[in-house]
């Protein structure tokens, strides 16, 4: 996808500070965190929101959720925990149409969420 933002960074023609990266996935920081640990985890193929995904993401989407736990364990996060968080459109709050996983940690997290 020419214009998507995060497209853009899989391809590392915008910078970012990528804390992790495999065949599937790259995770780097948020640019406003909201938290002081607030990575985002992107597949690196690009799928507007979660229900464009499909049965042939399965691996994908499973292999983003080991890579959450990787860096939460990277991070030192393994006893505190992390809050892994998707908005799935405008409603629940997404901006980039580029699905998204937020990673969350290094405060107290109320909830119900905001
Ligand atoms: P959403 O609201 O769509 O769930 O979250 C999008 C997130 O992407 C926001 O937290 C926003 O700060 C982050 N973001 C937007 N543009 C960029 C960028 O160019 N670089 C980085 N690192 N984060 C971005
Ligand atoms: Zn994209």
């Amino acid at each position: 996808m020419q214009d998507c933002i995060f497209c853009k960074i899989v391809r590392k023609e915008i910078p970012a500070k990528v804390v992790y990266e495999d065949e599937h996935v790259i995770a780097f920081n948020d640019i406003h965190p909201q938290a002081p640990v607030h990575v985002l985890l992107i597949p690196k193929k690009h799928i507007p929101t979660l229900f464009d995904l499909t049965v042939e993401d399965a691996e994908t989407i499973s292999r983003l959720h080991l890579a959450a736990a990787e860096v939460a364990r990277r991070l030192g996060l393994d006893q505190k925990g992390f809050r892994l968080v998707a908005n799935c459109l405008e409603g629940a709050g997404q901006v980039v149409f580029h699905v998204h996983y937020h990673l969350l940690a290094g405060r107290e997290l109320g909830w119900p969420p905001g």
